[in-house]
């Protein structure tokens, strides 16, 4: 398991690269809400996301012990992350992705020099694929979250928040596989415990809700929620049991709920985020956090949402 010390660590690591990313806040939000609300920016960090912080971690480790490529097997966010520390670091990256990838987010990965490897239609194809081209060339392959640096990395952005906010009640985190708020509950329950973490997932992608009942991992099948950064079908074998062992709460937003959220925040406040971390906004907007008048710090994980996607919102 991971300690508070090994995200002070990553936060060390990864400064020169990495942006200490802005509280927004907005009145409307906050009285909608019957909470004081904190958009934690994410979605203005390098690379559109947060997951340059734990591939920062996590690659430069990996050359430190003397790599000279790596790969990952995603084409969205983290496979982005990847590509561009890599690059930034004078190694080359592999980044394989599925046959009917999106070109806008292979056009992204090839922008920050990634080479693209189409592999199949499935993560089960994906993952095997980007091991082996690793293995052949000198390389590391780069998880998107079971991992102790990319879980670190993930978790400096639990740091940041408490020295913004020092007086926070809550931090709302949304769930994929677990990495980013297995980190942040490291972060703050290992500094300060009074403060809440609350996790968010779709209704239709409810792996970490269900397993967390049932107290152990469980998988679920392929799911379609908007949320496209939460589909993973189950929690990690390292993440789990740090959610486990810290998590305060854990909620479900509709896929309506979910837009509602996207469609205020785009035009109450301007800022583009993608339907991943509107959960987090969606969770307050909607009643279920289990508090009012709270300062509350939603996590904005990502910003990178493709036109279209963002039409089908608006019209619906
Ligand atoms: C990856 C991702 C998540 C989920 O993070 P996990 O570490 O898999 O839980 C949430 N939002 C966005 C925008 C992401 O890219």
């Amino acid at each position: 398991m991971i300690h508070v010390e090994d995200v002070r660590e990553a936060r060390r690591r990864i400064a020169d690269v990495v942006r200490v990313t802005p509280l927004l806040t907005s009145e409307q939000l906050s009285s909608r809400c019957g909470n004081e609300i904190y958009l934690k920016a994410e979605h203005l960090q390098k690379t559109g996301s947060f997951k340059i912080r734990g591939a920062t971690n996590k690659v430069k480790q990996a050359v430190q012990e003397g790599a000279t490529h790596v790969t990952a097997a995603s084409s969205g966010n983290h496979g982005q992350a990847v590509a561009y520390i890599a690059q930034r670091l004078g190694i080359s990256a592999t980044i394989v992705v599925p046959e009917d990838a999106a070109t806008c987010k292979t056009d992204a990965i090839r922008a920050y020099g990634g080479e693209i490897v189409p592999c199949g239609f499935t993560s089960a194809e994906r993952l095997p694929r980007a091991k082996e081209i690793a293995a052949q060339r000198n390389g590391v392959y780069i998880p998107p979250y079971d991992d102790p640096f990319v879980m670190a990395g993930q978790g400096t952005i639990g740091l940041e928040i408490l020295e913004q906010i020092a007086d926070a009640d809550a931090v709302i985190v949304p769930i994929g596989g677990g990495g980013l708020i297995s980190g942040i509950l490291t972060a703050i329950k290992e500094t300060n415990p009074q403060v809440k973490v609350i996790g968010v997932e779709p209704a239709l992608a409810n792996d970490t809700w269900l397993s967390r009942e049932r107290k152990e991992i469980v998988s679920i099948p392929a799911t379609k929620t908007i949320a496209d950064g939460l589909r993973t079908s189950q929690p990690g074998s390292l993440t789990f049991p740090v959610l486990m062992k810290y998590l305060d709460d854990l909620v479900l937003v509709s896929e309506e709920e979910i837009r509602h959220a996207f469609r205020f925040v785009l035009e109450r406040m301007k800022q583009m985020i993608e339907p991943s971390s509107a959960t987090t906004v969606a969770a307050a907007m909607f009643g279920k956090l289990p508090f009012s008048g709270k300062k509350v710090v939603t996590v904005i994980s990502g910003g990178n949402a493709d036109i279209g996607t963002i039409t089908d919102i608006l019209e619906q």
